[in-house]
């Protein structure tokens, strides 16, 4: 059985061995994956140690602490490893987990429409059989990463009298084509951490299919309880120092971390509220005082249940519904921090540039908290699913659920 202490003094002996910082961050991070260090808890077939999942965060930790580079982070690590390594099918694995862990490509996901978000079973793109390929014509959007993604986690509908749910297969595809044109969409925060993504007879090797043909709907769930249960797609930082491998990961983390770096604001930053309450001389005020409290008050208990779910990890539960809580926990804290920032600014809050207070970041949380109630399933379906999923209470009525996709009546 392996114990915290040995999985971390075992690497750091490796990394006493092994670490070469001259070495091109890509050819490090192949030694790493060889040494199977890149992700001890991976399967022993497919480059990890079978050890439990909570070795991982200890290994990564010991890695960096040593001041060497880690594996990358983002859609890669978050989204399309855990998809693969549980849906396959073999040749699948083969061809794309080791290249996550190398940060040889680089991934975005390909699921929403401008029809089809919460509703993400309607979706309309097509794929059509055509020799060893398929042809992929539509449209998708809000597509993260996807102006500098190699590969896209791609659902499409491959079966139009099928019903909506069974009609749909995942694929890996390349974006590096004549068919995929990626273009920018400017949010209200400014940033442009989107992208429409128009797919005109895109082509993609029948080879690059996640699970079979119809059980895209199962895939693309496994990839949105990972996407919840992690709350945002995380990038790993990289440790001070010199040397060729840890410049290369910081140009990397650099160009990963830019369509993230609103993410924080997002999030409501309820670590800014007592000090800005201080500073604005409202602290003592009761209205003030009880709108902070809140604040903090659900930032701790949703901190509980992220905890919790830390723990289920640990034990190799796979994602359930405290998922769903903990996304929900934050969209609440996210709104109750926004409220609290506009009592404690009042009309300034609304200045935006680095001479309003706190050089903006106040008013860019305000105009990004609502992302964080959208982003990978709305509260609303949150609460569907807890409702149907956890409470047992009867399904949300539908009719379309059991009849051919292709006799539904939808906006063309
Ligand atoms: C920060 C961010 C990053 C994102 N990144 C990606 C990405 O990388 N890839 C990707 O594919 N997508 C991405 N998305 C898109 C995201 O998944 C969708 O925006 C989301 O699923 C909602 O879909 P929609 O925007 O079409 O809204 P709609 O589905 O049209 O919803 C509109 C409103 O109707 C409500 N509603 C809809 N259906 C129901 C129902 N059954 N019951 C009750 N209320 C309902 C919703 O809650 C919402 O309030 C991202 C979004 C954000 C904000």
């Amino acid at each position: 059985m392996v114990l915290p202490e040995s999985a971390s003094s075992e690497v750091t002996a490796w990394l006493k061995q092994n670490w070469d910082p001259d070495l091109s961050l890509l050819a490090w991070r192949r030694r790493l994956f060889e040494g199977r260090w890149a992700a001890p808890a991976w399967p022993v077939e497919w480059g990890g140690r079978g050890w439990p999942d909570w070795t991982e965060p200890v290994v990564a930790r010991a890695i960096s602490e040593f001041g060497a580079a880690g594996v990358p982070g983002g859609a890669a690590t978050a989204l399309a490893a855990p998809t693969i390594l549980t849906h396959g099918p073999d040749p699948v694995r083969e061809r794309f987990l080791a290249p996550i862990l190398t940060g040889a490509e680089t991934w975005c996901q390909l699921f929403s429409e401008p029809g089809a978000g919460s509703d993400l079973a309607g979706l309309t793109t097509r794929a059509e059989r055509d020799g060893d390929e398929y042809v992929v014509n539509g449209q998708k959007v809000w597509n993260t990463s996807a102006h500098h993604a190699d590969l896209g986690l791609l659902v499409a509908r491959t079966d139009w009298d099928a019903p909506k749910h069974r009609g749909l297969t995942y694929f890996v595809l390349p974006m590096h084509q004549r068919g995929v044109t990626v273009r920018p969409l400017r949010q209200m925060n400014g940033h442009a951490s989107f992208n429409e993504v128009f797919l005109t007879d895109a082509r993609v090797p029948a080879e690059f299919m996640v699970g079979a043909e119809g059980e895209g709907w199962n895939v693309a769930r496994t990839t949105l309880a990972h996407e919840r249960r992690f709350g945002a797609i995380r990038v790993a930082g990289v440790p001070a120092g010199g040397g060729r491998t840890l410049t290369e990961a910081r140009a990397e983390a650099e160009e990963n971390f830019a369509p993230y770096v609103w993410y924080p604001q997002r999030a409501g930053r309820a670590d800014l509220l007592v000090a800005r309450a201080k500073a604005n001389d409202v602290a003592g005020d009761p209205a003030v005082r009880q709108d902070v409290a809140r604040a903090l008050s659900i930032g701790r208990v949703s901190a509980w249940t992220a905890e919790r779910a830390r723990v289920g990890r640990a034990a190799g539960r796979p994602p359930g519904p405290e998922g769903s809580i903990g996304k929900l926990a934050m969209s609440r804290l996210a709104r109750a921090s926004a409220a609290a920032h506009s009592l404690i600014g009042g009309p300034a809050g609304m200045l935006s540039g680095t001479d309003a207070p706190q050089d903006g970041i106040v008013t860019e949380v305000l105009v990004s908290v609502p992302a964080q109630s959208i982003a990978g399933g709305t509260d609303e379906i949150q609460h569907n699913i807890l409702g149907e999923n956890v409470l047992g209470l009867p399904r949300e009525p539908s009719t379309d659920r059991d009849v051919p996709f292709r006799s539904l009546p939808r906006n063309l």
